[in-house]
């Protein structure tokens, strides 16, 4: 007799690069998730509260079903079944933002697009960028690292349809203010995957003690926004840029081309330096 898929990895079972223990504190509601997200010592012990997170119910069903459920493809794999932490360099000069993890992806094995197509066109783009050093992504312990970059998401747990709910975001949105306000002193450039990513990366850039331009400029692929470093920030100039998300729907349809994510990592990479 086989036992029943676990819903999610225990904190502090063994998992590579789970950064909880049992004794991390859990968020079981907004108000929890802010006043943790504020309290974290350290970006390591940030990322640590976010990966324990239970603070929106439904995603969190829906994250623990599919890690019981499984893709017939990845039967024999454990899923990570919880929220997936911002992950790379702990000052980094890019920071790229996604919208959510993806079901069968990061949900799957614990990183940040790691584990599914969108990530196969992202990391190969990032290795050809120099931002990466490895051309694939596939599981948590594959050996892969961020050069200078870090990647967050703006909703920590996949959700059903891809589509967080407004609540849901607006629940999610400390972790990633708290991770934008602590990267702030080393990023020169945010790159923002997608128009969610787009618009969720506002707020964040606002609480972090970011100068924005009004009114907030259009998402495009390629587009370029100045930012006003937080004071005290020994650099004066940051750049938001806008990319096309590696769907599976973009590169199918040729929206997004190889070419067209190296241009703007690229160019991201150039401003960073
Ligand atoms: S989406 Fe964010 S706030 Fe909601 S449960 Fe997941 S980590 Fe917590």
């Amino acid at each position: 007799m086989t036992s029943a898929n676990a819903p999610f990895v225990p904190p502090g079972s063994g998992w590579p690069g789970d950064p909880a223990t049992p004794a991390t504190p859990v968020a079981h509601t907004p108000d929890e998730v802010r006043a943790l997200a504020a309290e974290a010592p350290t970006l390591h012990e940030l990322c640590a509260r976010q990966s324990v997170c239970r603070a929106c119910p439904r995603l969190v069903e829906w994250r623990e079903q599919v890690a019981v459920r499984r893709r017939r493809a990845y039967a024999d794999q454990e899923y990570w079944g919880r929220p997936v932490p911002g992950w790379g360099d702990e000052e980094p000069r890019v920071l790229i933002v996604g919208l959510a993890p993806a079901a069968h992806g990061g949900n799957r094995t614990g990183r940040i697009f790691t584990g599914d197509r969108s990530g196969d066109w992202l990391f190969a783009s990032l290795h050809r960028t120099g931002l990466a050093a490895r051309p694939t992504s596939v599981h948590a312990a594959d050996g892969q690292r961020l050069l200078g970059a870090r990647m967050a998401a703006t909703v920590r747990c996949a959700p059903p349809d891809n589509k967080p709910t407004p609540a849901e975001r607006a629940a999610c949105l400390p972790w990633l203010e708290r991770e934008v306000a602590e990267a702030a002193g080393s990023v020169r450039v945010v790159v923002a995957l997608g128009g969610y990513a787009w618009q969720g990366m506002w707020p964040a850039l606002r609480k972090a003690g970011y100068g924005l331009p009004r009114p907030r400029p259009a998402f495009g692929h390629g587009a370029e926004v100045p930012l006003i470093p937080p004071e005290g920030t020994p650099f004066d100039r940051v750049t938001l840029l806008g990319c096309y998300h590696p769907s599976q729907q973009n590169t199918f349809t040729g929206r997004v081309t190889e070419e067209m994510l190296d241009a703007v990592f690229g160019r991201a990479r150039r401003l960073a330096e």
